[in-house]
Formats: structure tokens, C-alpha cells, sequence
């Protein structure tokens, strides 16, 4: 498991690269939202970047993050969990409790099974849009987005506030950017402001674009266990 040194390190060469990024944009660093994603690190690392000051971590799995919500609620308060992975409709209850922000509505029957179970402030939604057409990636296809918009709006209990891409996979961190544009584009068609877009392969190209909310995982905590 990573130790605060070297986490702090990593944080450090993150920051350096997003700010080049946001100065290359014209863009504000605060316009700019970190994610740390812990999937499938334990509790103590999520503890170890807390200390050093990071307060948004994202997580895949509806089980995960609920045990991770409860376990960490008392020791690292403050923390805005990102639930970043699609949930099953019998899941979604563990995730209206603990999510603060969910990126991955990619079907109405989860958004409105998520809006009956959100109880207090609406949850946060973006909507994963399947930018590469690619058989295996979850996500609604672009020409689906606007009806899904319309229809995630008329939920009393979820706050709509924008897309999320995961681009096909490439070593090439220019690869994703077309499919960043794509995406900024369509999120301005449909009048929403926040684009979760970037992970530790191309964050700087989706900062470039747009993206509100970056999520990295391996460059911040290294390596992450297998499933
Ligand atoms: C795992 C994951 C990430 C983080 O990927 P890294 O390559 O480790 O930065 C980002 N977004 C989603 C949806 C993920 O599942």
C-alpha cells in the first residue's frame, strides 16, 4: 500500500501537470476537480490521501463504496465520495446513501430507483455516454443522450449536471481527444456544465477540452490490486 511520501510526491507531479494543462486552456486550476480514484485500495490508502489534503475520491462498485463510506465516516470527515462506475438497479440504494456525485446513469430505470431512494440533498448525476460506439464500454450512445437528459430531469431527487466520457483505450494520450471534444460539444447542446473526462492516460488532453472533473487512479495510488 502506497505511504504518505511517496502519495505526497505523486500528488505534487499531478498538480504540476494539471496546472500546465489549465494555464495552456486559459482556464482556472479551480475549475478543475481531482478525483482520487480508490477503487480496490484498501481503506488505509483513501485514509493516507486524506491526511495529505484530498478530500474527492472515486469508486466503482456500489458494495465498495458503501463499506468505504462507512468505515472512513467518522475517522476522515469531509470527504465528497464519487460513485464513477454503472450500478445495478438492486445496488443503487447503497449508492443514494453514499455517492455524492454519481458519472455513470446510463439507464432510466437506475436513475429513478436512485431518485426513490435518495433521501436529503439531490444527488449529484452525469450521464456516461459510450463516446467510442465500443460494444464492451457501458454508456448510452450519443444520438440516446438528449431523451435520457429530459427524462433524468423530471426525477425529484437527482440534480443533472452533466456527461462522462471513457474513451477506447489507447497508449496514445492524444487518441481520446476528438472523443473529449465530441463530448463538451453535446454536454453545450443540452446546457450542462460539468464534463468528467480524463483518467492517468489523458488528463491533460481532457483538461484542454473542458473536463470539470478528472479521475486518476494509478498515478496517484500506484498500481491498484486485482479484483
Ligand atoms: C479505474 C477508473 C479510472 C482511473 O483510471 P486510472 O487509469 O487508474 O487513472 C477512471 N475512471 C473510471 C470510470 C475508472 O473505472
Amino acid at each position: 500500500m502506497i505511504d504518505e511520501a511517496t502519495f505526497r510526491s505523486n500528488l505534487a507531479r499531478i498538480e504540476e501537470r494539471i496546472a500546465a494543462a489549465c494555464s495552456r486552456a486559459g482556464r482556472a486550476r479551480k475549475e478543475v476537480t481531482l478525483v482520487a480514484v480508490s477503487k480496490l485500495q484498501p481503506a488505509e490508502a483513501i485514509e493516507v490521501a486524506w491526511k495529505v489534503g484530498v478530500r474527492h475520491f472515486g469508486e466503482n462498485y456500489a458494495q465498495e463504496l458503501r463499506d468505504k463510506h462507512a468505515q472512513l465516516g467518522s475517522t476522515c470527515p469531509g470527504i465528497h465520495w464519487h460513485a464513477i462506475g454503472p450500478v445495478q438497479t438492486k445496488n443503487a440504494k447503497y449508492l443514494a446513501r453514499a455517492a455524492n456525485t454519481f458519472h455513470a446513469v446510463e439507464r432510466l430505470e437506475v436513475a429513478e430507483e436512485l431518485s426513490r431512494r435518495r433521501e436529503g440533498a439531490p444527488l449529484e448525476c452525469l450521464i456516461e455516454v459510450n463516446v467510442g460506439a465500443e460494444d464492451t464500454k457501458a454508456g448510452v450512445a450519443p444520438s440516446e443522450v438528449p431523451g435520457l437528459v429530459k427524462a433524468i430531469r423530471a426525477l425529484p431527487h437527482l440534480q443533472l449536471v452533466g456527461l462522462t466520457a471513457m474513451p477506447p483505450l489507447s497508449d496514445d494520450p492524444e487518441a481520446a481527444r476528438p472523443y473529449f471534444k465530441a463530448l463538451a460539444k453535446l454536454a453545450r447542446v443540452e446546457g450542462l456544465t460539468q464534463l468528467s473526462m480524463g483518467t492517468t492516460s489523458d488528463f491533460e488532453a481532457a483538461i484542454e477540452e473542458g473536463a470539470t472533473m478528472i479521475r486518476v487512479g494509478t498515478a496517484l495510488f500506484g498500481q491498484r490490486p486485482t479484483k
